[in-house]
């Protein structure tokens, strides 16, 4: 059981947030120790389009060689929303790259982060939350005289709203505010009022200030106005009449969410399944509520897995080995429910993105104890918004679907499933098409 997963060697349990600032993806799944050589080519369908590692954006649109790095006084944290850091037009990244004196970390949970902790405790550099609020500082008439930590919330502003208020370590900061002296210039995102700016925008402006040189930062707005130049120009192109007549008729709107059109490494197809007494059998139903005896899941686009079983705590239904398609002393023979939700801690990373079919399993899951990144969609309810039919079972869905035979990425009924899974995810990205770049298209919470 869970060969692939048992010699893993397992990711500090406190580093759910990973450092961004120059560690590229691949090489935080190294850390991980996870055996995914080779991975790619169990998927001949999918072929990446080639992305810049630096800036993390395709190589035609490249801003690199505008980048200028500018040392500052300042300590600059950015804390990314999990949902912005796959934004292809995001402008935290950007703004790393421009400080050598920060660091850009991805999550939503701070309360726990070390690697935060760690920022906040510089004595040297009090910190500071940029933020706006009623009781916040304003920058303009009284800036700090001292280097302090200027901590900065990344995404859209209905998200970043929603993580300050959820990390008292973060609403509990003094706080900072400045007023715009000029529109944004971030024509291709909206922004709910107007005198909202980008990221790169607002620490272009706030590090002057605190840096008491305004000019000194305005190199940072280079690549800025590059990607967002080179943003329009290719909408300009794909609006054109000739480009519309060479794609031939209009295609039908894409219905999948961004997060599963944009993102690879880290998303997560999960199956469970669990010790269930029959429905009729109501007297034992109400005995034993279901428990969960097996968690698999699988990184679709790099080939990581997991697999763990938990042996049974209340008695075997009859019906379980024969529904899971495994052995009675395989289940009997699993780990304890404990070691399960200990090895899964080690394996799931804040910002994956969870796929699963239906909420039974997360939620038989999450309730057992289990830690669920906040980022989740069922794909049944994707693909049925996706074809606007009723679709079935997975098992339906996936052979209406499917053109390679099934993989199987674990034992039993949920090896099968979890095959499915990422045969799903990854037609949504072949559905999808081109539609990398559209979040440019895409309406913002
Ligand atoms: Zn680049």
């Amino acid at each position: 059981m869970g060969a692939q997963s048992r010699h893993r060697t397992p990711l500090a349990a406190q580093q759910r947030a990973i450092s961004e600032a120059d560690v590229g993806r691949a090489a935080a799944q190294k850390r991980g120790g996870c055996a995914t050589t080779g991975a790619m080519s169990e998927f001949p369908g999918f072929e990446p389009r080639s992305v810049c590692q630096r800036c993390r954006r395709p190589e035609s649109v490249c801003y690199c060689a505008y980048l200028t790095r500018i040392p500052t006084k300042t300590r600059v944290v950015l804390l990314q929303h999990p949902r912005e850091r796959d934004m292809a037009i995001g402008t935290a990244r950007m703004a790393s790259l421009c400080l050598p004196n920060s660091e850009l970390l991805v999550g939503f949970d701070w309360e726990n982060s070390e690697a935060l902790k760690r920022l906040l405790a510089d004595q040297e550099r009090p910190a500071s939350l940029l933020y706006p609020s009623p009781e916040a500082v304003d920058l303009q008439a009284a800036p700090p005289k001292e280097p302090i930590t200027l901590v900065v919330v990344d995404g859209t502003w209905a998200n970043t709203k929603k993580m300050v208020r959820s990390n008292p370590v973060l609403a509990n900061l003094p706080k900072l505010a400045f007023r715009p002296t000029r529109p944004s210039e971030y024509r291709i995102r909206r922004e709910p009022k107007a005198q909202f700016v980008s990221t790169i925008e607002a620490l272009t402006y706030v590090l002057g200030l605190l840096e008491g040189d305004p000019g000194r930062f305005d190199a940072m707005l280079r690549p800025f106005r590059q990607m967002v130049d080179n943003q329009l120009t290719c909408k300009a192109e794909r609006c054109s009449p000739r480009s519309r007549y060479k794609s031939g008729p209009k295609q039908p709107r894409c219905h999948i969410p961004i997060e599963l059109r944009t993102t690879s490494s880290n998303v997560l197809c999960v199956v469970g399944e669990a010790n269930a007494w029959p429905c009729r059998d109501l007297e034992h139903r109400a005995q034993f509520p279901d428990e969960l005896v097996q968690w698999v899941a699988l990184r679709p686009f790099t080939g990581e897995r997991f697999e763990c079983f938990a042996a049974p705590r209340l008695p075997l239904s009859p019906s379980t080995p024969a529904h899971l398609n495994v052995d009675e002393a395989t289940l009997h023979a699993g780990e304890s429910h404990a070691t399960l939700l200990d090895r899964w801690k080690h394996f799931v990373h804040d910002d994956d993105i969870v796929c699963s079919w239906g909420r039974y399993a997360t939620t038989l899951f999450v309730q057992s104890g289990g830690y669920l990144p906040p980022l989740r969609f069922d794909l049944r309810l994707v693909a049925k918004d996706q074809v606007k039919r009723n679709i079935g079972t997975l098992e339906q869905y996936y052979a209406s679907i499917a053109t390679e035979p099934t993989q199987t990425f674990g034992t039993g009924r949920a090896g099968v499933r979890l095959g499915q899974l990422a045969c799903i995810t990854r037609d949504f990205r072949r559905v999808a098409g081109e539609s990398l770049d559209d979040d440019l298209d895409t309406t913002r919470e």
